[in-house]
């Protein structure tokens, strides 16, 4: 059988693929791997570990802390996360350029020596942010590079990759990942419970809105942490 390994961030949308995954490969043949490089919020990891932990499969965290050094974005910087894009980018300050390219190419690295042929990531590009690393002529560039680069049959595989935030939703509860959902971290303030205000945040709660299910993470904090 095929082996498969999830590029797990920890929240809604990789979470939703690592459920993905284990329907479409079997859960023992499902690995996961998230990266540390260099966040501000640690919780993502520690909510990527607790993810994989509820799915059942394996999970490494790698360190990559050049992210940190390169700066100039809200996720690895001490600076505010800006809900207006730059006038010149046209891109919110949460854009880490180059992240998800070298996240896929460590992944698929990690792939190599371990028999591993399909590669999972949650970008979509119907994302609100538009960010150029998650659209599909981008994927499909990266997954040539890797297949030529490392002569090696890799796919890499991107379910959401055109789905609306309420499909997504609607996704996870058809794949019963909603238990694990409950664990996910999104905010882009690293707060737990969510801050409700940034724009990760925001973006969230309307697909949960738009698909008519409550958030399980939200729920977590109404009735099981008082
Ligand atoms: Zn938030």
């Amino acid at each position: 059988m095929a082996k498969a390994l999830v590029v797990l961030s920890g929240g809604q949308d990789s979470t939703t693929c690592l459920y993905w995954a284990i329907n479409e490969f079997g859960r023992e043949n499902v690995s996961s791997i998230s990266f540390d490089y260099g966040q501000r919020h640690k919780i993502e990891l520690e909510a990527a570990q607790k993810v994989a932990e509820i799915a059942g499969v394996t999970h490494e965290i790698l360190p990559i802390n050049t992210f940190a050094a390169l700066g100039g974005n809200a996720l690895t910087d001490n600076i505010d996360v800006q809900q207006d894009v730059d006038e010149q980018t046209q891109l919110p300050n949460t854009f880490v350029p180059g992240r998800n390219l070298i996240f896929l190419t460590f992944a698929g690295a990690w792939a190599y020596g371990r028999g591993i042929e399909h590669l999972i990531t949650g970008v979509a590009q119907t994302d609100y942010s538009g960010y150029p690393d998650c659209r599909e002529n981008t994927l499909s560039a990266l997954e040539q590079t890797l297949r030529l680069g490392m002569e090696y049959n890799i796919t890499i595989h991107t379910p959401l990759m055109n789905l609306s935030k309420s499909d997504t939703v609607e996704l996870a509860e058809r794949l019963g990942a909603m238990d694990a959902m409950a664990w996910t971290h999104t905010c882009y303030n690293g707060q737990q419970p969510p801050c409700g205000e940034c724009s990760a945040c925001i973006l969230r709660a309307k697909g949960f809105a738009e698909a008519q299910r409550p958030d399980p993470l939200i729920e977590r904090f109404k009735y099981f942490e008082k």
